[in-house]
């Protein structure tokens, strides 16, 4: 059920910040990866869904869009600490350069689980990861984001792919409950 309303939320990030910002990310993406190469851009849906659409258009090498469909907590404010998996279709990644796209990292349970799925499962090599937020205050498991756009503390925000019990993806911002 949802408890908290609209009108309860405070901008973090404006919608032209964010834009410009992810443009800065994508910059970085395409100077540190070869640009004739094929780069595999892997989703984590939902959350992720708004920062991969924008990111992907401003990268200059040919792309590959792969979609997995992760959760680590429901409708709650924190991490269940299981990562429960909807889809993990992906094909075979060896030889391949490959971009994780997250909304958010936080405990970074789901980040470990599927790092480690991609190597193993799909045998690549070469896996880094770009975030839209980093909560580093948050972290239990040893992973760094190699792109991250930026850092935020320990409060549960929503807006630009990111929910309060599914809904405010839509926000073309990000917003915070202040309590
Ligand atoms: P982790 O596995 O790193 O603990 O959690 C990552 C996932 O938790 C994210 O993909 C996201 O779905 C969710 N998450 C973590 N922090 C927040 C937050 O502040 N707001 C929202 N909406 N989701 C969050």
């Amino acid at each position: 059920m949802i408890t908290k309303s609209i009108d309860d939320l405070k901008v973090l990030v404006k919608s032209e910040d964010l834009n410009k910002r992810i443009k800065e990310v994508a910059d970085e993406i395409n100077n540190a990866f070869d640009c004739q190469k094929p780069l595999v851009l892997v989703c984590v849906l939902k959350g992720a869904v708004m920062f991969y659409a924008e990111l992907s258009k401003y990268l200059n090498m040919p792309v590959l869009m792969e979609f997995v469909s992760l959760s680590s907590y429901g409708d709650n404010l924190k991490s269940s600490g299981k990562v429960k998996s909807f889809n993990l279709n992906l094909p075979n990644l060896e030889n391949q350069n490959v971009l994780i796209v997250e909304d958010i990292i936080d405990t970074g349970l789901t980040l470990d689980f599927l790092i480690k799925f991609i190597k193993h499962n799909c045998k690549a090599k070469n896996v880094k990861l770009a975030v839209l937020f980093d909560k580093k205050c948050a972290r239990k498991y040893d992973i760094k984001p190699d792109f991250s756009a930026y850092e935020v503390d320990d409060k549960f925000i929503v807006g630009f792919g990111l929910d309060y019990c599914g809904f405010y993806r839509n926000l073309n911002y990000i917003g915070y409950f202040e309590d």
